[in-house]
C-alpha cells in the first residue's frame, strides 16, 4: 500500500497507548487515532491505582510523551457503542484496535453480596481516585470492615481504609474524597483470603505498605491511638468462596 495507514485505537488507557507506541516504531507508515469515553486519557492508571502509588502513576510521563507524537490524535468523550459504531470506524480506518479494558468487578456469588453495605472494588476505588462514574459522596460509617480478596486492589482498599486522611493529603485526591476519609470511622479492617499466604496474589511490597501505614482513627482523636487494626485473615474455600476483590467500606 503506498499512502500511511490510518489506524483507530478505542480506548486511551495503557494498553490502547502502548498499541500505539507499537505501531509508531513498527516502520509502518501510520497515524492513529485513539477515542475514549471519558474527556481525559490514561484509564486506570488515572483512576483505578492508588493516589498514594505516586510512581506507579508516575508512568503517565511516558504515556503522555506517546500521545504527544506527531500522527497521533486523541479524541475525548466519544464512546464506542454511543458515538461511534464499527461500520463508523471500518468506513473511515483501514484497521481499528479496541483496547477498553475491564471496568466492571468480577461477580462474586456468595449469600447477602447485595445487601446494603456491600460494594464492589471498582466502585470504591473508582470514588478515591474522582472517577466520574460514581457519586462524589461515600459514606465510611462502619466501623468494621471487611476486604474479600488477596490482591493488589485488596489491599489498596485495605490500606487507604486503615491510613490517616491527612497522609493522603500528599497525594493527587480530590477535597471531596479527603472530607471522606476523614470522617472514615472504620477501626478495624480485615482482609479474607480463600486459600493460603502462598497463594495470595498481592506484592510482598503491597503488603509491606500496611505495616508502614501510620494508624488512624475515628475523628476527632487527640493522640495517635492503638486500636486501628488491619488483619490479613486466611480462611477455608468452604467458608469464604471468593473471587475477585469486594469491599465493605460504607456504614
Ligand atoms: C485499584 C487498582 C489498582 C491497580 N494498581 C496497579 C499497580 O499498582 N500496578 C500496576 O501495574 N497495575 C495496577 N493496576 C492495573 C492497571 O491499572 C491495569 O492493568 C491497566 O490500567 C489496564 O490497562 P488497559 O488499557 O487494558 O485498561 P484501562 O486502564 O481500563 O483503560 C481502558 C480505557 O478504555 C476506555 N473505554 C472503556 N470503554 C470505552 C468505550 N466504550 N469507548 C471508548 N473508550 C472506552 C476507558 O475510559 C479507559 O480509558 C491496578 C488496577 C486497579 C483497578
Amino acid at each position: 500500500m503506498g499512502r500511511e495507514l490510518r489506524i483507530a485505537v478505542i480506548g486511551a488507557g495503557p494498553a490502547g497507548i502502548y498499541t500505539a507506541d507499537t505501531l509508531m516504531k513498527s516502520g509502518t507508515p501510520c497515524s492513529i487515532d485513539l477515542f475514549d469515553r471519558l474527556p481525559a486519557p490514561f484509564g486506570l492508571v488515572r483512576d483505578g491505582v492508588a493516589p498514594d502509588h505516586p510512581r506507579i502513576k508516575g508512568i503517565v510521563g511516558a504515556l503522555h510523551g506517546v500521545l504527544s507524537r506527531p500522527g497521533v490524535r486523541l479524541f475525548g468523550n466519544v464512546a464506542y457503542g454511543r458515538d461511534l459504531s464499527l461500520s463508523d470506524v471500518r468506513m473511515l480506518y483501514d484497521a481499528v484496535v479496541v483496547a477498553t479494558g475491564c471496568e466492571r468487578d468480577r461477580d462474586l456469588d456468595i449469600p447477602g453480596i447485595d445487601l446494603p453495605g456491600s460494594h464492589g472494588a471498582a466502585d470504591f476505588v473508582k470514588w478515591f481516585d474522582g472517577h466520574p462514574d460514581v457519586p462524589r459522596d461515600w459514606s465510611l460509617g462502619a466501623r468494621h470492615v471487611g476486604v474479600i480478596g488477596a490482591g493488589n486492589v485488596a489491599l489498596d482498599v485495605a490500606r487507604v481504609l486503615a491510613k490517616q486522611a491527612e497522609d493522603m493529603l500528599v497525594t493527587e485526591i480530590p477535597d471531596n474524597v479527603h472530607r471522606g476519609l476523614a470522617a472514615n470511622r472504620a477501626t478495624d479492617v480485615h482482609v479474607f483470603a480463600r486459600r493460603g499466604l502462598a497463594q495470595a496474589r498481592f506484592t510482598p511490597t503491597e503488603l509491606r505498605e500496611l505495616d508502614r501505614r501510620s494508624t488512624r482513627c475515628p475523628a476527632p482523636c487527640p493522640t495517635p491511638r492503638a486500636g486501628s487494626s488491619t488483619s490479613t485473615t486466611s480462611t477455608s474455600p468452604a467458608s469464604t468462596p471468593a473471587a475477585g476483590s469486594s469491599a465493605d467500606p460504607s456504614g
